[in-house]
């Protein structure tokens, strides 16, 4: 992560509620309402604990139900809440990746937590930042291990304050960037 992003304007759990509404008149209205609460609470924990997969648990209950969930973020009605909120995460102004700081707009949006583990976070905008292709495709599923849980570094909620952030080694081959902190690498493009 080159660099740090100011977290976006917008309720997140607000969101989820403006969602539950918006779908009382259609097939899966049961299912958000019986849901409703704890995905709330959920979100309110994803925002408390900052992200980190350490603190912020997976939902099992919703596993049946992932691809409804997961439709929200890959198929938002026009003016629906959530897409009115991914539209305006895309609408940023960046002119490099922040996780690589490769020059260029970063055209998609990365799941911190990733959507297929937890999809209850595929349309939270705390939980959504612009990347580059290239990084996502490196980090995926990816959200660390039990040796380095913390192993991404949260663009909304890290802060990096140490006089020397990286330091950098240039060596082949040489037509490819990573990033590598702690003698990790991260985001390292392959
Ligand atoms: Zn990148």
């Amino acid at each position: 992560m080159v660099h740090v992003l100011n977290p976006p304007a917008i309720d997140s759990v607000a969101l989820i509620d403006e969602v539950v509404a918006e779908r009382q008149n259609g097939i899966n209205k049961d299912f958000f309402n019986e849901m409703a609460i704890e995905w709330r609470q959920r979100v309110r924990a994803y925002l408390d604990n900052q992200g980190s997969p350490v603190m912020v648990e997976k939902w099992a209950a919703v596993e049946l139900r992932k691809g409804t969930l997961l439709n929200l973020y890959k198929h938002p009605a026009d003016g629906s809440a959530q897409g009115n909120a991914l539209a305006q995460l895309r609408a940023h102004n960046l002119t490099i990746c922040p996780a690589c700081g490769e020059a260029g707009r970063p055209n998609t949006l990365d799941h911190f937590l990733p959507k297929g583990a937890y999809p209850h976070f595929a349309i939270v905008p705390h939980n959504l930042f612009p990347m580059c292709d290239a990084c996502q495709g490196a980090k995926l599923e990816k959200t660390g291990d039990a040796e380095d849980p913390k192993f991404f570094i949260h663009p909304y909620y890290d802060r990096f304050s140490a006089p020397k952030l990286v330091s950098l080694t240039i060596s082949p081959p040489l037509c490819h960037a990573g990033f590598r902190t702690q003698g990790k690498s991260r985001f390292a493009r392959k």
